[in-house]
């Protein structure tokens, strides 16, 4: 099976695949294969309760399940299918390569799937980069609903873009947010247009290097038939649509803050404009949306806007639209979310910001900030991100494993802070952090929890330190009342 071979010209039939990882992505594949005729085996890593409750589903179907050995390939495998997350260095991946199996990721499957069963394939508009995906596909969703295409977000954002394409629903166009990881996984994935939101270090012990991780962002340009969008703020993402190899006509679309330059999207006197999908670029601006349209209306977020309107007017969508869909947007939960205000202040959760580079464009979007951070830094430094916020800082609330590492650029960066160090980390120190938040905060000022952490120090996931953080918020509103 060549990489350029098409889903339709596989001929699945008894054709032996692995599937590595039961899982979200593992079942659907091992399953969508089995009806299709080939010979299944799955292999697993683990073997737990969980674990051979799905295996015994997939056997009873007549699939072949391995647990407890996810590393060896079975002698006669032709093609594996793996789960996004598994490490490129996994001995399973090295015999593959060494026998010349090639190794599809689950949506490298579902690209080769698509259209099969006699429906017109759905082109993919793609987004990925290392902040900011999940806002720009539902923002590019809704945009595209508004503008009455049949669509859906899916990918990334967990909904399995397996059952997008094979399941009962026909799509129009399909909004596909993408990881680095399934980006790696899916050599001929072809887009119609896509964009790389930013790109800052993350998963780098997964790819082994900021290069691989780049060039891994990088392949969702490849191929493109309509637009490359690009961060005019942030060069790599225009030097990865300068390495791409695109279609012929196909065009580098930037979006800015600031006003925009021909082929561009970007903002005039707190206005959406485009000059990229006019007429006459050189001397045409077409009017989108205005600013206060986009739901919050903080920088980063209106840069989302912008890549996912560069995104639908690739797609042929009328202004109206884009504003229409940005309009009808609302953000996710735990995504700079406004909680209550008490007493003049404001308090918002962006417990999504697990990372230095989120929790800076979290900071930009506020002018008098108590911030509540902390919680495991997974290797990050935050010299640079304390720097860039001191001026904005009224106070900040440190909880979790690794607060001394924001403490201690704190001392270097900004003595002059007020620093409330929050020595426990049981369930309710959230409720102290709020109400220590509270104390050293003035009317006018954002209580803002965007930790640049992760949150397994303290809570099961960043859902539930936003939902603590909430409650105690709630608790305090409703005691003010
Ligand atoms: P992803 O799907 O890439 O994780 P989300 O849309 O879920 O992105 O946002 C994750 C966090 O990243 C948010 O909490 C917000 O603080 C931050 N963020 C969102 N958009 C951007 C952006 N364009 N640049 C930097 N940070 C962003």
């Amino acid at each position: 099976m060549g990489s350029q071979e098409v889903s339709s010209t596989v001929d699945w039939q008894g054709k032996h695949v692995t599937v590595a990882g039961l899982g979200v992505s593992g079942i659907p594949a091992a399953r969508a294969l089995h009806e299709r005729g080939a010979l299944v085996t799955v292999v697993n890593d683990g073997d737990d309760e969980r674990a051979r409750a799905q295996a015994a589903e997939l056997e009873a179907l007549g699939i072949t399940v391995r647990l407890g050995d996810g590393a060896t390939l079975p002698p006669s495998t032709e093609l594996v299918v793996t789960a996004p997350g598994w490490q490129p260095d996994k001995p399973l991946f090295l015999a593959a390569a060494e026998a010349g199996v090639p190794v599809w990721g689950d949506v490298e499957l579902a690209w080769r799937l698509r259209g099969t069963g006699g429906r017109k394939p759905a082109p993919w508009l793609a987004v990925t980069g290392t902040n900011g995906k999940t806002t720009t596909v539902r923002m590019l969703a809704s945009i595209l609903q508004a503008a009455g295409l049949r669509t859906a977000a899916v990918g990334n954002i967990g909904v399995s873009l397996l059952d997008a394409v094979l399941g009962e629903t026909e799509y129009d166009v399909l909004a596909v947010e993408l990881s680095s990881y399934q980006l790696h996984w899916a050599p001929s994935l072809r887009a119609h247009s896509a964009a790389v939101l930013n790109l800052a270090p993350d998963h780098l012990d997964w790819h082994g290097s900021m290069a691989a991780y780049a060039a891994d962002k990088g392949r969702v340009y490849e191929g493109n038939t309509v637009a490359c969008v690009y961060n005019a703020a942030d060069p790599a993402t225009e030097d990865l649509v300068r390495e791409a190899d695109v279609e012929e006509g196909c065009r580098a679309i930037g979006f800015t803050l600031g006003a925009p330059g021909p082929s561009q999207l970007g903002v005039v006197d707190g206005i959406l404009v485009d000059r990229a999908f006019v007429a006459n670029r050189q001397k045409q601006a077409q009017e989108l949306a205005e600013v206060t349209d986009v739901n919050p209306p903080a920088p980063h977020n209106i840069a989302n806007a912008l890549a996912a309107a560069a995104l639908a007017r690739a797609f042929g969508v009328e202004p109206a639209a884009v504003r229409d869909g940005l309009r009808a947007f609302r953000p996710d939960a735990h995504r700079i979310e406004h909680v209550a205000d008490i007493d003049e202040v404001r308090y918002v959760d962006d417990s999504k910001a697990t990372n230095t580079h989120a929790t800076e464009a979290s900071l930009a979007a506020y002018d008098s900030i108590v911030w509540i951070a902390g919680g495991l830094a997974k290797g990050a430094t935050f010299d640079e991100l304390v720097t860039g916020a001191a001026k904005r800082l009224r106070g900040v609330v440190l909880i979790g494993a690794d607060r001394a590492l924001i403490r201690e650029a704190l001392t270097r960066h900004a003595p002059e802070v007020p620093v409330v160090d929050l020595d426990r980390t049981d369930t309710g120190a959230m409720s102290e952090a709020v109400a220590r938040a509270a104390e050293l905060a003035r009317p006018g000022d954002t209580v803002l929890l965007a930790p640049a952490c992760a949150s397994m120090d303290m809570f099961t996931n960043y859902n539930k330190r936003g939902e603590a953080f909430a409650d105690a918020v709630r608790a305090r509103a409703d005691e003010s009342a």
